[in-house]
C-alpha cells in the first residue's frame, strides 16, 4: 500500500519513526521496540537512514522488512542521496521491492564528517523525481514548518518545497515543532503556494533536557516560552519532565488534530512505553 493512500478517511492517521539500533546496542533490541509499538497499531512506521555507511544502510532495509513482513505494519524506509549515490539507490530499491517494501522518505540528508558525501543527486527533490519515474515505490519527502536551517527565508523554502512536490512527492512529515502556530502558519503558505499532498506533523515528546537542547540546535526548532517554562522548573527531575513532557505532546496533538491536521508523526526515540501512552490518550480524538 502506498501510504499516501491512507489519507482522507476521515480520521488522523497516525504513524511513528525508530531508528536503526545504535552500534554499542545490541541488534535485536530493536524487537523490543516493535514488540511496544505494535500494540498501538500505528497507520505506518518509518525507519531512519543513518548519514552514511553500508552497515546502517543495511540495518534501516533490513528493519523495514521486519515491521512490513513480521509486523504486518505498512513500514516507510528513509533514504538520504548524501550517503546514496545512483547505483546504491537502484540496488536499495531493489532489496526493498524484493522485500515488499512500498514505501520511501526520500531525503538529502546532512553531511556526516566521517564519510565523503554522494553527489549524484544534489537535493531531495532529484531522488524523489529519479526513483518515481524509474520504480513504483510510494515516495515521501520532509518538510519544515519553521524553515529549513540553510533556508534563506520561508519564501524560498516554500519554492523548493513545491519543486520537491511537482518532482513526485505524494506525502511529507515535518520536522519536529513545539509551538502549533509555527504549524499551521506553514501549512498555509504550503496550500497557498499550490502544495496539496497530506503533510503529516512531526511530534517529538520532550523527555530529557539535554537531548532535547541537541535536536533543537541541530534543527533550529524554537522553544516556545511554555515549553522553556517546562525545562527549566523540572529539567534536573527526569521522572518529572517526562510527566510533563508527554502532557505536552498530548496536548499539541489534540490542539493540531482539532485545527485538522491530517496526521501525526511521533518521533518515539525507540521507547514504545511513551509512544503508547501518548497513543492511548489521544486514541478517541484521532477517530473525531
Ligand atoms: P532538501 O529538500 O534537498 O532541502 C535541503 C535545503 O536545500 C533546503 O534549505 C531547501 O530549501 C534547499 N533546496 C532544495 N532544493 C533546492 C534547489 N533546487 N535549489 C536551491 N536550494 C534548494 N536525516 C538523515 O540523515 N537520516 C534520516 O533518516 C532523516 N530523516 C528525516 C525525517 C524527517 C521527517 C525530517 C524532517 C528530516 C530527516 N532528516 C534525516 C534530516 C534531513 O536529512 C535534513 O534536514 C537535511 O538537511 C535536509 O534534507 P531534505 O531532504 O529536507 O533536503
Amino acid at each position: 500500500m502506498k501510504l499516501c493512500e491512507l489519507f482522507g478517511k476521515g480520521r488522523t492517521v497516525f504513524s511513528c519513526e525508530v531508528f536503526p539500533p545504535k552500534k554499542s546496542d545490541p541488534v535485536d533490541s530493536i524487537y523490543k521496540t516493535l514488540d511496544g509499538l505494535k500494540d498501538i497499531r500505528p497507520d505506518f512506521i518509518s525507519v531512519t537512514f543513518g548519514a552514511g555507511g553500508s552497515q546502517v544502510n543495511q540495518t534501516t532495509r533490513e528493519i523495514a522488512a521486519l515491521i512490513e513482513n513480521q509486523y504486518h505494519i505498512p513500514a516507510m524506509a528513509h533514504l538520504t542521496c548524501v550517503a546514496a549515490g545512483r547505483e546504491d539507490v537502484d540496488r536499495l530499491l531493489a532489496d526493498l521491492k524484493a522485500d515488499g517494501v512500498e514505501n520511501v522518505l526520500a531525503l538529502r540528508g546532512d553531511v556526516n564528517p566521517d564519510y565523503p558525501p554522494k553527489t549524484d543527486f544534489k537535493y531531495a527533490g532529484e531522488l524523489v523525481r529519479y526513483i518515481r519515474e524509474r520504480e513504483n515505490f510510494g515516495v515521501s519527502a520532509a518538510c519544515y514548518p519553521e524553515g529549513h536551517l540553510e533556508s534563506p527565508d520561508l519564501v524560498s523554502d516554500i519554492r523548493h518545497l513545491k519543486e520537491k512536490v511537482d518532482a513526485g512527492a505524494q506525502h511529507l512529515v515535518s520536522q519536529l515543532f513545539f509551538d502549533n502556530e509555527d504549524f499551521f502558519r506553514f501549512l498555509e503558505r504550503a496550500r497557498i503556494a499550490g502544495i496539496n499532498v497530506p503533510i503529516e506533523a512531526g511530534i517529538m515528546p520532550v523527555l530529557s533536557a539535554r537531548s532535547i537542547q541537541r535536536m533543537v540546535s541541530m534543527c533550529g526548532a524554537s522553544l516556545p516560552g511554555k515549553l522553556t517554562r517546562i525545562l527549566a522548573r523540572y529539567g534536573d527531575h527526569p521522572e518529572a519532565l517526562r510527566e510533563a513532557g508527554i502532557a505536552y505532546a498530548i496536548d499539541q496533538i489534540s490542539d493540531l488534530i482539532a485545527g485538522g491536521v491530517e496526521g501525526i508523526h511521533l518521533y518515539t526515540m525507540n521507547n514504545p512505553d511513551v509512544a503508547r501512552q501518548i497513543a492511548g490518550s489521544i486514541s478517541s480524538i484521532r477517530k473525531v
